[in-house]
């Protein structure tokens, strides 16, 4: 989401609300994950984007993109697909995949009044190393997100180390677009950047049980700077080099960070088959609260 000036404090989940925003994001892993087996050379961004928008209608869930107010123009479909120096809100057109291309989906969906947002990059066929080893790391911080939620205080204490393995790895984090709270609505407070700057020193904030972020760090290979294409949607990176962005809605729970748009049960036990007598929720991802 494009950043923009917050001024409440973050509200809170119930463990029964972070409940119902699995149930939401259970959705949207499962079209991202049909997405994955549509994506091959030769398939129009249009048609996955019509088989996303068809999976939500019959789950009866709503898109949350499709109409979302732009600065010129609403969005006019259900997930933004993003190819190669496209950073994100790609809109999905007649153009068709091809090998060696960067493919990034992301969607979100509201099911009974609850929302979750994820977005995925996938490299198509035949992909130069370079670009994969950005996809790897832009999923690193990822995880470094998901790991050190559980661990820190502060979301600047994460950002940090986002920031910081990115930017090792000889790759930039996108400032102007950042991630955001998520609840009955999907932009929600606080913003959630994937940086560490002066803006976030004043309004940094606690990481509390009940928290619930979508963390999307979008990661370029080159330089940071962004521009937005003449559809008032598109944006894509300066200097025309990859970007790659992956997105998952967390949880902070007693149980530890819960990945409420994960695909698959993060912990061993086989999927939807609740390990008994652990009082603990088979989703739950129990990461270490010492650090
Ligand atoms: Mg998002």
């Amino acid at each position: 989401m494009r950043k923009s000036v917050f001024q409440k404090a973050p509200e809170l989940k119930s463990a029964r609300e972070i409940a119902l925003m699995r149930e939401a994001g259970k959705l949207v892993a499962a079209a991202l994950r049909m997405c994955r087996d549509m994506a091959k050379p030769g398939v129009r961004t249009i048609d996955i984007d019509q088989a996303v928008e068809a999976l939500f209608a019959r789950h009866g869930a709503i898109p949350l993109f499709k109409g979302y107010p732009g600065q010129k123009v609403p969005f006019p479909a259900v997930t933004c697909i993003s190819l190669n120096e496209q950073v994100v809100h790609g809109i999905p057109g007649p153009r068709q995949i091809r090998d060696g291309d960067l493919l990034k989906i992301d969607t979100a969906c509201k099911l009974n009044g609850w929302c979750a947002d994820a977005a995925i990059t996938l490299p198509i066929g035949d992909v130069r190393p370079e670009r994969r080893r950005l996809v790897r790391v832009a999923e690193e911080v990822l995880a470094i997100a998901i790991e050190e939620m559980g661990r820190r205080q502060w979301w600047s204490e994460v950002a940090q180390r986002m920031q910081k393995h990115a930017e090792s790895n000889g790759f930039s984090v996108v400032q102007q677009y950042v991630g955001h709270g998520i609840g009955r609505i999907m932009h929600e407070n606080p913003q959630v950047p994937n940086f560490v700057s002066r803006d976030l020193r004043d309004q940094d904030f606690r990481l509390e049980e009940g928290l619930v972020l979508a963390v999307e760090p979008m990661i370029n290979m080159c330089r940071a700077d962004t521009r937005v294409l003449s559809d008032h949607w598109t944006v894509v990176t300066r200097d025309g080099m990859p970007s790659v962005h992956v997105e998952h809605t967390l949880a902070i729970t007693r149980q530890g960070v819960q990945v409420l748009t994960a695909d698959e049960p993060p912990v061993n036990g086989p999927p939807s088959e609740p390990r008994a007598g652990t009082g603990v929720s088979p989703e739950a991802s129990t990461l270490s609260s010492s650090g």
